[in-house]
């Protein structure tokens, strides 16, 4: 499913690729951007920081997260988008979708693009997140 890029996408996708040029990513060779829109309308960009250590990488999407949870405390993300300059879309990895999980509703759109949009070979992919990542491990099952 693709839906119409809504002026709201629009400025997530514009903030996703404004974050991927910053990619630091000498090892997988690709620049990842990704954005997130919180609760009261703030979007963050993140770009992928690979480590030669790789298990110090951290992905656009969590770098988003990050960068967001920084500047404003507690957040709750009401829409994300990941770009890649591959084909095909890719999605969040599992331990984004982790990280994902402990700010984010399951009912919340999530997309994932290429770069070629305004083009033809332009493709999107969206679902919400609870498609994406059902029954996740949640704060809930940690209440005593
Ligand atoms: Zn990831």
């Amino acid at each position: 499913m693709s839906p119409a890029m809504t002026a709201a996408l629009k400025a997530l996708f514009d903030a996703a690729r404004r974050a991927r040029l910053n990619s630091y990513s000498p090892y997988s060779g690709h620049k990842i951007g990704a954005a997130i829109r919180v609760k009261g309308g703030q979007v963050f960009g993140g770009c992928n920081v690979e480590n030669s250590s790789y298990g110090g990488t951290n992905c656009a999407e969590r770098v988003a997260i990050q960068k967001a949870i920084s500047e404003l405390g507690q957040i709750e993300i009401e829409e994300i988008l990941v770009i890649t300059d591959a084909p095909n879309p890719w999605p969040p990895c599992g331990f984004c979708r982790q990280v994902i999980a402990e700010f984010a509703p399951a009912s919340i759109p999530i997309h994932a693009a290429n770069l070629a949009i305004d083009t033809p070979e332009f493709k999107m992919r969206s679902t919400t997140f609870g498609k994406l990542f059902p029954e996740a491990f949640t704060s809930d099952f940690l209440q005593k």
